[in-house]
């Protein structure tokens, strides 16, 4: 079935660390190639179709190849695609965000959400002049020095949650608390008092599995880090355009003081942008002292993939359907799973979903002990049926616009099919 993708991987293994360019591609004991993919689809170079929760980790909210999409970066690239000097889709762009996000009043477009965090974490250190952050456990902000501790996605997948290669000096600024427990934030803040400068936090985590806060747990994040004069950094680079137009923010009512975008705010194409207060924002050079700077940074072929993305989602307005069918699909396996009365479980939030081996963690901590080898079998027989979930148990799985009724009542059926054989 992958005789092609093996191949190709065996080449890669010797001109590439691991076979690839990021950790979590390197599925065990083989990733498959991609040679083209369509709305919902992804076909590998051996032929094979598959249904694609994937959709590139969360980026493709509309779905592969999105005519619209496809349209306005041609049409960009006729004009050339990269000039090194502002360009009026920068100001376009940058309106589109600040009129959905009200906690934005100015944005700096960057070339990745791990640029974005670490931008961010500077600007909040040398906004506050303090040198100490907050990060929650297994939360992932991108693969920068900072935030290599404990760190969710790929390095937790393979092991690594805080990285080789990063002096203990560079992390002892880092600390961290649970999610989902203010009261372990509070004494944090306590013992470390007018030392932090910023709270990171991915507002629902997606790279954990997907772990969801409990009720009331943002808005006393909020208010614990406003009473102590600590920043609250939201990292959406998942969550915005995804929860809500506006976001987690939105969502659960919550004005950070600076926000991360990224993933679906490039429409597929790499970007980041951090966002914030106009007192905080022009502290960035050259207005202000903290630097940051990028030769891709504001490339026309990603704001334009991006603000067609965010223009469509703003005219259409697919979240209740996006909702809805990533329900019915929750639904549907929720009931076979009380049926088998296996021990896993499911949940959802808006159109992010996770399948758990265990039991829906709450934290970091209960998130390690789900079955991580049981959910690469499940990975594997949905392969074979004709779905690509994530290959990780630590990873969430994305619905799109492109993703019809049927896909979904197939996906439920195979996935049936592969637990009632797994368990
Ligand atoms: C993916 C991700 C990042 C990193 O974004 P890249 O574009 O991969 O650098 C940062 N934060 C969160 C929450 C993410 O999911």
């Amino acid at each position: 079935m992958w005789e092609k993708s093996k191949a190709l991987y065996e080449k890669a293994k010797n001109l590439m660390p691991g076979g690839v360019s990021s950790p979590v591609r390197a599925v065990k004991p083989f990733p498959f190639y991609t040679e083209r993919a369509e709305g919902s689809k992804i076909y590998d170079v051996d032929g094979n179709e598959y249904i694609d929760y994937c959709m590139a980790y969360g980026p493709l909210i509309l779905g592969h190849s999105h005519a619209s999409i496809m349209e306005s970066v041609k049409r960009k690239l006729e004009d050339g695609w990269l000039y090194g000097t502002p360009v009026e889709l920068e100001i376009l762009y940058a309106e589109l965000i600040t009129g959905i996000y009200p906690s934005i009043d100015m944005v700096r477009f960057t070339n990745t959400g791990a640029e974005a965090t670490m931008t961010a974490l500077r600007l909040a250190k040398g906004f506050t002049g303090r040198k100490k952050f907050i990060k929650v456990e297994g939360s992932f902000h991108g693969a920068h020095d900072s935030v290599l501790v404990k760190a969710g996605s790929g390095a937790t997948t393979h092991g690594v949650p805080n990285s080789a290669g990063i002096p203990e000096e560079f992390v002892t600024n880092t600390l961290q608390v649970p999610y989902n427990d203010a009261e372990k934030l509070v004494e944090l803040i306590e013992k470390n008092r007018e030392e932090i400068a910023a709270l990171i936090l991915e507002p629902v985590m997606g790279n954990a599995s997907l772990i969801i806060p409990e009720d009331g747990y943002l808005k006393d994040v909020r208010k614990i880090t406003e009473e102590n004069d600590v920043l609250l950094i939201f990292d959406e680079v998942i969550t915005g355009f995804r929860l809500s137009l506006g976001g987690a923010q939105e969502y659960y009512g919550i004005e950070p003081d600076i926000t991360t975008l990224g993933k679906i705010a490039g429409g597929g194409f790499p970007i980041g942008i951090v966002g914030g207060k106009r007192e905080i924002m022009e502290n960035l050079s050259p207005s202000g002292k903290v630097y940051h700077a990028g030769t891709f940074s504001g490339n026309p072929i990603s704001l334009v993939a991006g603000y067609t993305t965010v223009s469509i989602l703003q005219e259409e307005r697919p979240y209740r359907d996006l909702r809805d069918k990533t329900e019915n699909l929750v639904k549907a396996v929720r009931e076979f799973i009380e049926d088998i009365g296996g021990s896993v479980s499911m949940n959802f939030i808006e159109s992010m979903f996770c399948l758990y081996f265990g039991d829906e963690p709450e934290d970091y901590a209960s998130a390690l002990k789900l079955d991580s080898q049981q959910f690469l079998n499940f990975y594997w027989k949905m392969l074979e049926n004709g779905i690509f979930f994530p290959p990780s148990q630590y990873e969430t799985c994305f619905m799109s616009t492109a993703h019809s009724n049927e896909d979904i009542e197939r996906t439920a059926e195979v996935m049936a099919e592969c637990l009632k054989e797994l368990l």
